[in-house]
Protein backbone atom coordinates (compact mmCIF):
# COMPACT_ATOMS: atom_id res chain seq x y z
CA UNK A 1 0.00 0.00 0.00
CA UNK A 2 1.64 3.66 -0.84
CA UNK A 3 0.45 6.10 1.04
CA UNK A 4 -1.35 9.50 -0.02
CA UNK A 5 1.92 11.52 0.80
CA UNK A 6 4.39 9.82 -0.71
CA UNK A 7 2.18 9.20 -3.83
CA UNK A 8 2.50 13.18 -3.91
CA UNK A 9 6.25 12.89 -2.68
CA UNK A 10 7.28 10.83 -5.84
CA UNK A 11 5.15 13.10 -7.68
CA UNK A 12 6.52 16.37 -6.86
CA UNK A 13 10.03 15.05 -6.25
CA UNK A 14 12.93 15.69 -8.90
CA UNK A 15 15.17 12.75 -8.83
CA UNK A 16 18.61 12.96 -11.20
CA UNK A 17 20.86 10.33 -12.37
CA UNK A 18 24.25 10.83 -13.95
CA UNK A 19 26.06 7.80 -15.30
CA UNK A 20 27.84 7.19 -18.81
CA UNK A 21 26.10 4.22 -19.83
CA UNK A 22 22.89 4.94 -21.37
CA UNK A 23 21.09 1.81 -20.81
CA UNK A 24 21.16 2.04 -17.12
CA UNK A 25 19.70 5.42 -17.54
CA UNK A 26 17.14 4.15 -19.19
CA UNK A 27 16.08 0.90 -17.00
CA UNK A 28 16.32 2.80 -14.26
CA UNK A 29 14.68 5.66 -15.69
CA UNK A 30 11.80 3.11 -16.49
CA UNK A 31 11.60 1.22 -13.25
CA UNK A 32 11.08 4.79 -11.59
CA UNK A 33 8.23 5.80 -13.71
CA UNK A 34 6.52 3.27 -13.23
CA UNK A 35 6.53 3.47 -9.53
CA UNK A 36 4.85 6.95 -9.76
CA UNK A 37 8.09 9.31 -10.10
CA UNK A 38 7.70 11.98 -12.39
CA UNK A 39 10.49 14.79 -12.48
CA UNK A 40 13.33 12.18 -13.57
CA UNK A 41 16.13 13.98 -15.03
CA UNK A 42 19.18 11.83 -17.10
CA UNK A 43 22.05 12.67 -17.86
CA UNK A 44 25.16 10.89 -19.18
CA UNK A 45 27.97 13.75 -19.86
CA UNK A 46 29.32 13.91 -16.47
CA UNK A 47 30.94 17.34 -17.48
CA UNK A 48 28.04 18.89 -17.05
CA UNK A 49 26.63 17.23 -13.88
CA UNK A 50 27.44 20.24 -11.76
CA UNK A 51 26.06 22.59 -13.54
CA UNK A 52 22.58 21.16 -13.77
CA UNK A 53 22.77 19.63 -10.82
CA UNK A 54 23.07 23.45 -9.25
CA UNK A 55 20.13 24.64 -11.37
CA UNK A 56 17.65 21.86 -10.85
CA UNK A 57 18.58 21.50 -7.19
CA UNK A 58 17.23 17.66 -7.22
CA UNK A 59 15.99 16.20 -4.02
CA UNK A 60 17.90 13.21 -4.70
CA UNK A 61 21.11 12.41 -6.69
CA UNK A 62 21.72 9.36 -8.14
CA UNK A 63 25.44 9.09 -8.94
CA UNK A 64 27.41 6.77 -10.96
CA UNK A 65 31.21 6.71 -9.58
CA UNK A 66 33.33 5.12 -12.44
CA UNK A 67 32.88 7.65 -15.14
CA UNK A 68 35.08 9.52 -18.19
CA UNK A 69 36.42 12.45 -17.12
CA UNK A 70 34.47 13.98 -14.43
CA UNK A 71 34.16 10.61 -12.24
CA UNK A 72 31.41 10.57 -9.52
CA UNK A 73 33.41 11.11 -6.28
CA UNK A 74 35.01 14.59 -7.88
CA UNK A 75 31.06 15.41 -8.18
CA UNK A 76 30.14 14.23 -4.64
CA UNK A 77 33.36 16.24 -3.34
CA UNK A 78 32.66 19.31 -5.20
CA UNK A 79 28.71 19.12 -3.98
CA UNK A 80 29.76 18.42 -0.46
CA UNK A 81 32.25 21.99 -0.73
CA UNK A 82 29.30 23.76 -2.37
CA UNK A 83 27.27 25.21 0.70
CA UNK A 84 23.51 25.58 -1.42
CA UNK A 85 24.46 21.75 -2.72
CA UNK A 86 26.00 20.19 0.65
CA UNK A 87 22.37 19.07 1.64
CA UNK A 88 21.14 17.04 -1.52
CA UNK A 89 20.77 13.39 -0.61
CA UNK A 90 23.15 11.21 -2.87
CA UNK A 91 23.06 7.72 -3.60
CA UNK A 92 25.72 6.30 -5.14
CA UNK A 93 25.95 3.57 -7.94
CA UNK A 94 28.53 1.10 -8.36
CA UNK A 95 29.23 -2.08 -9.54
CA UNK A 96 32.84 -2.50 -7.61
CA UNK A 97 32.76 -4.24 -4.66
CA UNK A 98 35.76 -2.54 -4.01
CA UNK A 99 35.61 -1.32 -0.08
CA UNK A 100 38.01 1.35 -0.54
CA UNK A 101 36.04 3.01 -2.79
CA UNK A 102 33.19 2.70 -1.29
CA UNK A 103 34.54 4.16 1.94
CA UNK A 104 35.39 7.30 0.29
CA UNK A 105 32.31 7.66 -0.94
CA UNK A 106 30.99 7.51 2.71
CA UNK A 107 33.74 9.74 3.89
CA UNK A 108 32.92 12.58 1.78
CA UNK A 109 29.04 12.47 2.32
CA UNK A 110 27.72 9.76 0.04
CA UNK A 111 24.16 8.92 1.47
CA UNK A 112 23.52 5.35 0.13
CA UNK A 113 24.77 2.77 -1.89
CA UNK A 114 23.08 0.73 -5.39
CA UNK A 115 25.01 -2.16 -6.66
CA UNK A 116 24.85 -2.22 -10.12
CA UNK A 117 22.78 -4.62 -12.13
CA UNK A 118 20.11 -1.99 -10.02
CA UNK A 119 18.05 -4.27 -8.71
CA UNK A 120 14.32 -2.58 -8.68
CA UNK A 121 12.74 -3.10 -5.48
CA UNK A 122 15.87 -2.35 -3.88
CA UNK A 123 15.86 1.07 -5.96
CA UNK A 124 12.60 1.49 -4.93
CA UNK A 125 13.24 1.23 -0.92
CA UNK A 126 16.67 3.22 -1.14
CA UNK A 127 14.49 6.03 -3.02
CA UNK A 128 12.31 6.02 -1.17
CA UNK A 129 13.31 6.28 2.25
CA UNK A 130 16.55 8.69 1.57
CA UNK A 131 13.26 10.98 0.53
CA UNK A 132 11.27 10.81 3.32
CA UNK A 133 14.22 11.33 5.23
CA UNK A 134 15.37 14.51 3.65
CA UNK A 135 11.64 15.51 3.91
CA UNK A 136 11.80 15.14 7.35
CA UNK A 137 15.14 17.16 7.81
CA UNK A 138 14.07 19.94 5.26
CA UNK A 139 10.68 20.60 7.74
CA UNK A 140 13.64 20.92 10.95
CA UNK A 141 15.76 22.85 9.25
CA UNK A 142 13.56 24.93 7.12
CA UNK A 143 10.29 25.85 8.82
CA UNK A 144 9.19 28.39 11.55
CA UNK A 145 7.85 26.96 14.52
CA UNK A 146 5.90 29.37 15.57
CA UNK A 147 3.60 29.68 12.55
CA UNK A 148 4.62 26.60 10.24
CA UNK A 149 5.39 28.62 7.35
CA UNK A 150 9.09 28.18 5.74
CA UNK A 151 11.79 30.22 7.35
CA UNK A 152 14.19 32.62 6.21
CA UNK A 153 16.46 29.92 5.21
CA UNK A 154 13.88 28.22 2.75
CA UNK A 155 13.19 31.47 1.85
CA UNK A 156 16.41 32.56 0.45
CA UNK A 157 17.41 29.21 -0.62
CA UNK A 158 13.74 28.63 -2.51
CA UNK A 159 13.72 31.74 -4.45
CA UNK A 160 17.06 32.05 -5.26
CA UNK A 161 15.88 28.74 -7.21
CA UNK A 162 13.32 30.53 -8.62
CA UNK A 163 15.11 33.03 -9.49
CA UNK A 164 17.13 31.31 -11.59
CA UNK A 165 15.09 29.31 -12.96
CA UNK A 166 12.78 32.31 -14.02
CA UNK A 167 15.97 34.38 -15.45
CA UNK A 168 15.91 31.04 -17.91
CA UNK A 169 12.96 31.34 -18.76
CA UNK A 170 12.77 34.32 -19.61
CA UNK A 171 10.45 35.67 -17.17
CA UNK A 172 9.70 37.74 -13.91
CA UNK A 173 9.13 37.41 -10.44
CA UNK A 174 7.86 40.12 -7.92
CA UNK A 175 8.88 39.78 -3.98
CA UNK A 176 6.82 41.06 -1.73
CA UNK A 177 7.53 42.09 1.97
CA UNK A 178 5.06 42.64 4.86
CA UNK A 179 5.30 44.07 7.96
CA UNK A 180 2.40 44.10 10.59
CA UNK A 181 2.57 47.69 11.74
CA UNK A 182 4.01 48.73 14.89
CA UNK A 183 4.30 44.90 16.22
CA UNK A 184 6.86 45.82 18.63
CA UNK A 185 4.04 48.10 20.66
CA UNK A 186 1.64 45.72 20.44
CA UNK A 187 3.85 42.91 21.66
CA UNK A 188 5.20 45.43 24.59
CA UNK A 189 2.08 46.80 25.96
CA UNK A 190 0.05 43.19 25.52
CA UNK A 191 2.59 40.65 26.02
CA UNK A 192 4.62 38.85 24.36
CA UNK A 193 2.33 35.80 24.24
CA UNK A 194 -0.45 37.98 22.82
CA UNK A 195 2.08 38.96 20.22
CA UNK A 196 2.89 35.51 19.47
CA UNK A 197 -0.58 34.86 18.71
CA UNK A 198 -1.12 37.59 16.69
CA UNK A 199 1.59 36.30 14.52
CA UNK A 200 0.30 33.06 14.19
CA UNK A 201 -3.41 34.35 13.15
CA UNK A 202 -1.91 36.45 11.00
CA UNK A 203 0.30 34.14 9.50
CA UNK A 204 -3.06 31.62 8.89
CA UNK A 205 -5.01 34.46 7.25
CA UNK A 206 -1.78 35.39 4.91
CA UNK A 207 -1.62 31.68 3.87
CA UNK A 208 -5.43 31.74 3.50
CA UNK A 209 -5.15 35.14 1.31
CA UNK A 210 -2.32 34.43 -0.97
CA UNK A 211 -3.67 31.30 -1.89
CA UNK A 212 -7.19 33.10 -2.77
CA UNK A 213 -5.23 36.26 -4.58
CA UNK A 214 -3.28 33.29 -7.39
CA UNK A 215 -5.63 30.89 -7.33
CA UNK A 216 -4.53 27.81 -10.06
CA UNK A 217 -0.90 29.77 -10.28
CA UNK A 218 2.65 28.00 -9.21
CA UNK A 219 2.60 27.87 -5.43
CA UNK A 220 3.66 31.57 -4.53
CA UNK A 221 6.57 31.23 -1.77
CA UNK A 222 5.28 32.54 1.50
CA UNK A 223 7.68 32.47 4.38
CA UNK A 224 7.83 34.24 7.62
CA UNK A 225 11.99 36.23 7.33
CA UNK A 226 12.29 37.51 10.64
CA UNK A 227 9.91 38.75 13.96
CA UNK A 228 6.72 40.50 12.16
CA UNK A 229 8.35 40.23 8.69
CA UNK A 230 7.32 37.89 6.17
CA UNK A 231 7.90 37.51 2.17
CA UNK A 232 6.27 36.58 -0.60
CA UNK A 233 7.74 35.61 -3.69
CA UNK A 234 4.97 35.48 -6.83
CA UNK A 235 6.63 34.02 -9.96
CA UNK A 236 5.39 35.57 -13.65
CA UNK A 237 3.80 36.14 -16.35
CA UNK A 238 2.66 39.22 -14.97
CA UNK A 239 3.92 39.67 -11.46
CA UNK A 240 3.66 43.61 -11.10
CA UNK A 241 0.03 43.49 -11.17
CA UNK A 242 -0.40 40.45 -9.82
CA UNK A 243 1.71 41.30 -6.73
CA UNK A 244 -0.64 44.59 -6.64
CA UNK A 245 -3.85 42.49 -6.43
CA UNK A 246 -1.84 40.15 -3.57
CA UNK A 247 -0.44 42.85 -2.13
CA UNK A 248 -4.07 44.30 -1.25
CA UNK A 249 -5.16 40.95 -0.41
CA UNK A 250 -3.20 40.79 2.45
CA UNK A 251 -3.72 44.46 3.72
CA UNK A 252 -7.03 42.85 3.88
CA UNK A 253 -5.77 40.25 5.69
CA UNK A 254 -5.84 42.46 8.90
CA UNK A 255 -8.90 44.33 8.85
CA UNK A 256 -10.99 42.09 10.32
CA UNK A 257 -10.22 42.56 14.11
CA UNK A 258 -8.87 39.87 15.84
CA UNK A 259 -10.05 38.17 19.05
CA UNK A 260 -7.66 36.76 21.13
CA UNK A 261 -8.68 35.56 24.33
CA UNK A 262 -10.93 37.62 25.46
CA UNK A 263 -9.55 40.77 23.76
CA UNK A 264 -10.65 42.32 20.68
CA UNK A 265 -7.73 43.94 18.71
CA UNK A 266 -7.34 45.76 14.91
CA UNK A 267 -3.69 45.79 13.33
CA UNK A 268 -2.83 46.79 10.06
CA UNK A 269 0.23 45.88 7.79
CA UNK A 270 2.00 47.16 5.22
CA UNK A 271 3.97 46.17 1.77
CA UNK A 272 6.61 46.76 0.42
CA UNK A 273 6.96 45.11 -3.43
CA UNK A 274 9.98 44.63 -5.86
CA UNK A 275 10.46 43.22 -9.21
CA UNK A 276 13.01 41.70 -11.29
CA UNK A 277 15.02 42.85 -13.20
CA UNK A 278 14.53 46.47 -12.22
CA UNK A 279 14.79 46.28 -8.38
CA UNK A 280 17.25 43.38 -8.38
CA UNK A 281 18.04 39.83 -9.46
CA UNK A 282 19.08 38.11 -6.43
CA UNK A 283 17.56 37.39 -3.51
CA UNK A 284 19.47 39.73 -1.22
CA UNK A 285 18.91 42.66 -3.42
CA UNK A 286 15.38 41.90 -3.91
CA UNK A 287 14.80 41.57 -0.26
CA UNK A 288 16.69 45.06 0.27
CA UNK A 289 14.46 46.80 -2.24
CA UNK A 290 11.51 45.77 -1.12
CA UNK A 291 12.62 46.74 2.07
CA UNK A 292 12.95 50.53 0.85
CA UNK A 293 9.50 50.32 -0.63
CA UNK A 294 8.03 48.87 2.70
CA UNK A 295 9.53 51.74 4.55
CA UNK A 296 8.01 54.61 2.00
CA UNK A 297 4.49 52.34 3.15
CA UNK A 298 5.39 52.68 6.58
CA UNK A 299 6.42 56.45 6.64
CA UNK A 300 2.93 57.07 4.31
CA UNK A 301 1.48 56.36 7.64
CA UNK A 302 0.92 52.44 7.30
CA UNK A 303 -2.04 49.87 6.16
CA UNK A 304 -0.15 50.63 2.69
CA UNK A 305 1.41 49.21 -0.19
CA UNK A 306 4.67 50.60 -1.36
CA UNK A 307 6.13 50.34 -4.80
CA UNK A 308 9.98 50.62 -5.60
CA UNK A 309 10.31 51.33 -9.41
CA UNK A 310 13.52 51.76 -11.09
CA UNK A 311 14.34 55.44 -10.58
CA UNK A 312 13.40 54.68 -6.48
CA UNK A 313 15.66 51.77 -6.47
CA UNK A 314 18.39 54.62 -8.13
CA UNK A 315 17.12 56.57 -5.14
CA UNK A 316 17.68 53.92 -2.88
CA UNK A 317 20.85 53.26 -3.43
CA UNK A 318 21.69 56.65 -3.15
CA UNK A 319 20.05 56.90 0.39
CA UNK A 320 21.73 53.87 1.08
CA UNK A 321 24.70 55.40 0.44
CA UNK A 322 24.25 58.85 2.26
CA UNK A 323 22.98 56.69 5.24
CA UNK A 324 26.79 55.32 5.56
CA UNK A 325 28.21 58.98 4.69
CA UNK A 326 25.60 60.53 7.85
CA UNK A 327 26.77 57.52 9.84
CA UNK A 328 30.72 58.69 9.52
CA UNK A 329 29.75 62.27 9.67
CA UNK A 330 28.26 61.26 13.07
CA UNK A 331 31.51 59.68 14.20
CA UNK A 332 34.15 62.44 12.97
CA UNK A 333 31.69 65.12 14.73
CA UNK A 334 31.12 66.92 10.76
CA UNK A 335 27.73 67.60 12.46
CA UNK A 336 26.78 70.58 14.00
CA UNK A 337 23.60 72.53 15.49
CA UNK A 338 22.31 76.34 14.32
CA UNK A 339 19.84 78.40 16.36
CA UNK A 340 17.39 80.29 15.02
CA UNK A 341 15.94 82.53 17.09
CA UNK A 342 12.03 83.20 18.15
CA UNK A 343 10.92 86.88 18.39
CA UNK A 344 7.94 87.40 21.10
CA UNK A 345 5.64 89.58 18.92
CA UNK A 346 4.19 91.40 22.26
CA UNK A 347 7.69 92.44 23.54
CA UNK A 348 9.87 92.57 20.60
CA UNK A 349 12.65 90.40 22.47
CA UNK A 350 13.79 87.02 21.66
CA UNK A 351 12.60 84.23 23.65
CA UNK A 352 14.66 81.39 22.68
CA UNK A 353 15.75 79.91 19.67
CA UNK A 354 15.24 76.49 17.57
CA UNK A 355 18.12 73.73 17.40
CA UNK A 356 18.92 72.71 13.50
CA UNK A 357 21.26 70.20 12.41
CA UNK A 358 23.49 71.31 10.14
CA UNK A 359 26.28 68.90 8.05
CA UNK A 360 29.14 70.26 6.43
CA UNK A 361 30.96 66.92 4.72
CA UNK A 362 34.12 67.73 3.59
CA UNK A 363 33.00 65.18 -0.24
CA UNK A 364 29.29 66.35 -0.20
CA UNK A 365 29.33 69.95 0.78
CA UNK A 366 26.59 70.61 2.90
CA UNK A 367 23.65 68.31 2.87
CA UNK A 368 20.33 70.13 4.10
CA UNK A 369 18.58 68.43 6.83
CA UNK A 370 15.47 67.57 4.71
CA UNK A 371 17.35 65.01 2.68
CA UNK A 372 19.91 63.54 5.35
CA UNK A 373 17.12 63.63 8.44
CA UNK A 374 14.87 60.96 6.16
CA UNK A 375 17.58 59.02 5.84
CA UNK A 376 18.65 59.07 9.01
CA UNK A 377 15.43 57.57 9.60
CA UNK A 378 15.37 55.03 7.14
CA UNK A 379 19.02 53.46 8.01
CA UNK A 380 18.12 53.35 11.32
CA UNK A 381 20.93 56.37 12.32
CA UNK A 382 18.31 58.10 13.65
CA UNK A 383 18.76 57.13 17.06
CA UNK A 384 22.18 58.28 17.26
CA UNK A 385 21.25 61.49 15.44
CA UNK A 386 18.50 62.40 18.15
CA UNK A 387 21.05 61.93 21.12
CA UNK A 388 23.58 63.58 19.81
CA UNK A 389 21.11 66.54 19.06
CA UNK A 390 19.90 66.48 22.62
CA UNK A 391 22.93 66.13 24.17
CA UNK A 392 24.94 69.07 22.22
CA UNK A 393 21.74 71.31 22.12
CA UNK A 394 21.43 70.68 26.05
CA UNK A 395 25.09 71.19 26.80
CA UNK A 396 24.48 74.29 24.68
CA UNK A 397 21.99 75.07 26.95
CA UNK A 398 24.00 74.70 30.02
CA UNK A 399 26.75 76.97 28.40
CA UNK A 400 24.27 79.86 27.55
CA UNK A 401 22.83 79.55 31.44
CA UNK A 402 26.21 80.08 32.51
CA UNK A 403 27.09 83.27 30.24
CA UNK A 404 24.21 84.47 29.09
CA UNK A 405 25.12 85.57 25.03
CA UNK A 406 22.29 83.26 23.58
CA UNK A 407 18.86 82.72 24.10
CA UNK A 408 17.97 81.46 27.66
CA UNK A 409 15.42 78.64 26.04
CA UNK A 410 16.15 76.24 23.61
CA UNK A 411 13.68 74.33 21.05
CA UNK A 412 14.81 70.44 19.64
CA UNK A 413 12.92 68.37 16.89
CA UNK A 414 12.33 65.04 17.66
CA UNK A 415 11.81 62.67 14.89
CA UNK A 416 8.98 60.13 14.96
CA UNK A 417 11.48 57.37 15.11
CA UNK A 418 12.91 58.91 17.77
CA UNK A 419 9.59 59.63 20.17
CA UNK A 420 8.26 55.78 19.18
CA UNK A 421 11.42 54.93 21.32
CA UNK A 422 10.45 53.34 24.69
CA UNK A 423 13.32 54.65 25.87
CA UNK A 424 12.87 58.38 24.61
CA UNK A 425 11.51 59.46 28.13
CA UNK A 426 14.63 57.76 29.96
CA UNK A 427 17.02 58.87 27.44
CA UNK A 428 15.43 62.75 28.46
CA UNK A 429 16.17 62.71 31.96
CA UNK A 430 19.13 61.02 32.00
CA UNK A 431 20.46 64.05 29.32
CA UNK A 432 18.98 66.48 31.56
CA UNK A 433 20.81 65.35 34.49
CA UNK A 434 24.00 64.80 32.56
CA UNK A 435 24.12 68.16 31.79
CA UNK A 436 22.49 69.65 34.91
CA UNK A 437 19.87 71.38 33.36
CA UNK A 438 16.50 72.19 34.60
CA UNK A 439 13.83 71.42 32.42
CA UNK A 440 11.98 74.41 31.67
CA UNK A 441 14.65 76.36 29.88
CA UNK A 442 13.64 73.11 26.97
CA UNK A 443 11.56 72.79 24.45
CA UNK A 444 10.40 69.33 22.54
CA UNK A 445 9.39 69.98 19.07
CA UNK A 446 6.97 67.06 17.72
CA UNK A 447 5.00 66.18 14.99
CA UNK A 448 1.34 65.38 14.98
CA UNK A 449 2.16 62.36 13.37
CA UNK A 450 4.25 60.88 16.51
CA UNK A 451 1.68 61.81 18.62
CA UNK A 452 -1.39 60.40 16.38
CA UNK A 453 0.93 57.48 15.51
CA UNK A 454 -0.54 55.71 19.47
CA UNK A 455 -2.30 58.48 21.10
CA UNK A 456 -2.86 56.62 24.71
CA UNK A 457 0.71 56.06 24.80
CA UNK A 458 2.09 59.73 23.67
CA UNK A 459 -0.15 61.06 26.05
CA UNK A 460 1.36 58.96 28.43
CA UNK A 461 4.75 60.15 27.42
CA UNK A 462 3.85 63.65 27.51
CA UNK A 463 2.90 63.90 31.05
CA UNK A 464 6.08 61.84 31.95
CA UNK A 465 8.06 64.69 29.74
CA UNK A 466 5.68 67.83 31.40
CA UNK A 467 7.21 66.38 34.71
CA UNK A 468 10.01 67.09 34.01
CA UNK A 469 9.26 70.76 33.52
CA UNK A 470 10.00 70.56 29.88
CA UNK A 471 7.46 72.39 27.36
CA UNK A 472 5.90 70.44 24.47
CA UNK A 473 5.66 72.16 20.92
CA UNK A 474 3.66 70.33 17.80
CA UNK A 475 6.16 71.60 15.01
CA UNK A 476 4.83 71.45 11.49
CA UNK A 477 1.21 71.85 12.73
CA UNK A 478 -1.64 71.95 10.22
CA UNK A 479 0.38 69.24 7.88
CA UNK A 480 -1.03 66.58 9.55
CA UNK A 481 -4.26 64.97 10.35
CA UNK A 482 -5.77 65.52 13.62
CA UNK A 483 -8.46 66.60 14.49
CA UNK A 484 -8.16 70.06 16.26
CA UNK A 485 -9.91 68.65 18.98
CA UNK A 486 -8.03 65.65 19.74
CA UNK A 487 -5.28 67.82 21.03
CA UNK A 488 -7.22 69.17 23.69
CA UNK A 489 -6.14 65.68 25.72
CA UNK A 490 -2.68 66.06 25.05
CA UNK A 491 -0.31 68.23 27.58
CA UNK A 492 0.86 70.70 24.89
CA UNK A 493 2.43 74.05 25.36
CA UNK A 494 2.72 75.28 21.93
CA UNK A 495 1.45 75.16 18.50
CA UNK A 496 3.93 76.06 15.40
CA UNK A 497 2.40 77.29 11.90
CA UNK A 498 3.94 75.45 9.53
CA UNK A 499 5.54 77.63 7.14
CA UNK A 500 3.22 76.26 3.88
CA UNK A 501 0.49 78.48 5.44
CA UNK A 502 2.85 81.81 6.37
CA UNK A 503 4.18 81.79 3.13
CA UNK A 504 0.89 82.36 1.45
CA UNK A 505 0.07 85.29 3.80
CA UNK A 506 -1.39 87.79 3.10
CA UNK A 507 -2.96 87.53 0.02
CA UNK A 508 -3.65 83.98 -0.46
CA UNK A 509 -7.74 83.55 0.79
CA UNK A 510 -7.07 79.86 2.09
CA UNK A 511 -3.98 80.77 4.14
CA UNK A 512 -5.16 83.60 5.68
CA UNK A 513 -8.28 81.46 6.96
CA UNK A 514 -6.65 78.43 7.82
CA UNK A 515 -3.73 80.64 9.48
CA UNK A 516 -6.36 82.55 11.43
CA UNK A 517 -8.30 79.16 12.57
CA UNK A 518 -5.09 78.07 13.67
CA UNK A 519 -4.60 81.12 15.93
CA UNK A 520 -7.78 81.39 17.89
CA UNK A 521 -7.69 77.86 18.14
CA UNK A 522 -4.50 78.00 20.06
CA UNK A 523 -5.53 80.82 22.00
CA UNK A 524 -8.90 78.98 22.68
CA UNK A 525 -7.18 76.09 24.13
CA UNK A 526 -4.58 78.17 26.07
CA UNK A 527 -1.37 77.64 23.86
CA UNK A 528 1.61 79.52 22.35
CA UNK A 529 1.35 80.01 18.83
CA UNK A 530 4.47 80.48 16.93
CA UNK A 531 4.36 81.61 13.39
CA UNK A 532 7.20 79.62 11.28
CA UNK A 533 9.20 81.22 7.78
CA UNK A 534 8.16 84.35 8.32
CA UNK A 535 10.29 86.45 5.49
CA UNK A 536 8.12 89.40 4.36
CA UNK A 537 7.12 92.42 6.66
CA UNK A 538 3.42 92.16 5.35
CA UNK A 539 3.87 88.37 6.93
CA UNK A 540 4.54 89.79 9.79
CA UNK A 541 2.18 92.21 10.39
CA UNK A 542 -0.69 90.18 9.72
CA UNK A 543 0.37 87.88 12.41
CA UNK A 544 1.17 90.76 14.62
CA UNK A 545 -2.65 91.92 13.67
CA UNK A 546 -4.29 88.46 14.63
CA UNK A 547 -2.39 87.86 17.77
CA UNK A 548 -0.02 85.38 17.39
CA UNK A 549 2.41 85.14 19.85
CA UNK A 550 5.67 84.50 18.27
CA UNK A 551 7.38 84.10 15.09
CA UNK A 552 10.66 82.68 13.36
CA UNK A 553 11.73 83.08 9.73
CA UNK A 554 14.40 84.80 7.59
CA UNK A 555 13.08 87.99 8.16
CA UNK A 556 14.83 87.92 11.38
CA UNK A 557 17.45 85.72 11.11
CA UNK A 558 18.54 82.71 9.72
CA UNK A 559 19.89 79.65 12.18
CA UNK A 560 23.17 81.13 12.76
CA UNK A 561 26.08 78.96 15.25
CA UNK A 562 26.46 79.59 18.56
CA UNK A 563 29.39 81.67 18.48
CA UNK A 564 27.52 84.30 16.08
CA UNK A 565 25.13 84.88 18.59
CA UNK A 566 26.95 87.33 20.59
CA UNK A 567 26.94 89.65 17.57
CA UNK A 568 23.40 88.83 16.60
CA UNK A 569 22.06 89.77 20.03
CA UNK A 570 24.02 92.74 19.91
CA UNK A 571 22.75 94.40 16.80
CA UNK A 572 18.93 93.24 17.57
CA UNK A 573 18.61 95.14 20.87
P1 LIG B 1 11.46 72.37 10.81
O1 LIG B 1 11.54 71.81 12.18
O2 LIG B 1 10.13 72.75 10.32
O3 LIG B 1 12.45 73.59 10.79
C1 LIG B 1 12.23 74.78 10.10
C2 LIG B 1 12.95 74.79 8.79
O4 LIG B 1 12.59 75.95 8.06
C3 LIG B 1 14.47 74.86 8.94
O5 LIG B 1 15.01 74.18 7.84
C4 LIG B 1 14.73 76.35 8.84
O6 LIG B 1 16.05 76.66 8.44
C5 LIG B 1 13.75 76.72 7.78
N1 LIG B 1 13.36 78.11 7.85
C6 LIG B 1 13.27 78.88 8.96
N2 LIG B 1 12.86 80.12 8.62
C7 LIG B 1 12.66 80.13 7.29
C8 LIG B 1 12.22 81.13 6.35
O7 LIG B 1 11.92 82.25 6.69
N3 LIG B 1 12.15 80.76 5.06
C9 LIG B 1 12.49 79.50 4.64
N4 LIG B 1 12.41 79.23 3.34
N5 LIG B 1 12.90 78.54 5.50
C10 LIG B 1 12.98 78.86 6.82
P2 LIG B 1 16.18 73.19 7.98
O8 LIG B 1 17.14 73.63 9.01
O9 LIG B 1 16.68 72.90 6.60
O10 LIG B 1 15.49 71.88 8.58
C11 LIG B 1 14.52 71.18 7.86
C12 LIG B 1 13.84 70.18 8.73
O11 LIG B 1 14.76 69.16 9.14
C13 LIG B 1 13.30 70.76 10.01
O12 LIG B 1 12.07 71.33 9.75
C14 LIG B 1 13.23 69.56 10.90
O13 LIG B 1 12.05 68.84 10.67
C15 LIG B 1 14.39 68.72 10.42
N6 LIG B 1 15.51 68.87 11.36
C16 LIG B 1 16.49 69.79 11.39
N7 LIG B 1 17.34 69.54 12.42
C17 LIG B 1 16.87 68.45 13.06
C18 LIG B 1 17.29 67.68 14.20
O14 LIG B 1 18.28 68.00 14.90
N8 LIG B 1 16.55 66.59 14.54
C19 LIG B 1 15.45 66.25 13.84
N9 LIG B 1 14.76 65.15 14.24
N10 LIG B 1 15.02 66.93 12.78
C20 LIG B 1 15.71 68.02 12.39
CA1 LIG C 1 10.99 72.38 14.12
CA1 LIG D 1 8.12 73.19 10.11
Amino acid sequence: MVSETEIERRKSATIMMVDDEPTTLDVVEMLLRDEGYERILSLADSTQALDVIDRERPDVLLLDLLMPEVGGLDILRSMRAAEELDRIPVIVLTSSSDPETKLEALGLGATDFLSKPVDASELILRLRNTLSAKAYLDRLAYTDELTGLPNRSAFIERVDLALRRARLEGSRCALLRIDIDRFKHISDTLGHGFGEALLKTFADRLTKRVAEAAPGRRSPLLSRVLGEQFALLIPGPDPADAASRTGHHVLDALSDPFVLGEKEFFASCSVGIALTPDDGEDVESLLASAGMALSQAKRAGGDALGFCDDSLTARSRERLLLGNQLRKALDRGDLELHYQPTIDLRTGRVVGAEALARWQDPELGEVTPNRFIPIAEETAVIDRLGEWALDAAFRQCKAWQENPTGPLSIAVNVSNTQFRSAEFVARIREALEKHDLDGRWLVLELTESAIMEDPDQAAEMLLAIKDLGMRISIDDFGTGYSSLSALKRFAIDELKIDRSFVMGLPQDTESVAIVRAMIALAQGLGLEVVAEGVETEEQLAFLKRHGCHRYQGFLCSKAIPASEWPAFLATFE
